[in-house]
């Protein structure tokens, strides 16, 4: 999507501090941290959220649960600490930017149940 801050994020369109990538996922940080690390991992293809998620998604969803997810909390060095990973989905979700990602938060203790 042309308008998409994320799209342009993915494409280098619009800077950001990347600390993952790969062909279909790109993993960067969040601009306005609320924890000490805190991970915005995105597709590479535009999909508005959790609720466009279709079948021919399938690979692309297990790869970033399955490898990506684990592999940035190792290179952060937060998989021993623990960390959260969060999807917030459309108005109530609290979702902001309509392109699909998963927060990754952690160096620190958090809190629950969420606000
Ligand atoms: P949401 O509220 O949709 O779950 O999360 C959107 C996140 O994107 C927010 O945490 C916000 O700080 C972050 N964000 C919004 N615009 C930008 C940007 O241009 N660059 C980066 N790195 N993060 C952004
Ligand atoms: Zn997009």
């Amino acid at each position: 999507m042309s308008d998409c801050i994320f799209c342009k994020i993915a494409s280098k369109e619009a800077k950001s501090n990347v600390v993952y990538e790969d062909d279909t996922v790109i993993a960067f940080r969040d601009l306005d941290p609320k924890a000490p690390e805190h991970i915005l991992i995105i597709p590479k293809k535009h999909i508005d959220s959790l609720n466009e998620l279709d079948n021919s998604d399938k690979e692309l969803a297990s790869h970033i649960l399955v490898d990506v997810i684990p592999k940035v909390a190792r290179d952060l060095s937060i998989d021993k600490s623990g960390f959260r990973i969060v999807v917030n989905t459309g108005d109530d979700g609290g979702q902001t930017v309509n392109h699909l990602h998963f927060h990754m938060l952690g160096g620190r203790t958090m809190t629950w149940p969420p606000g």
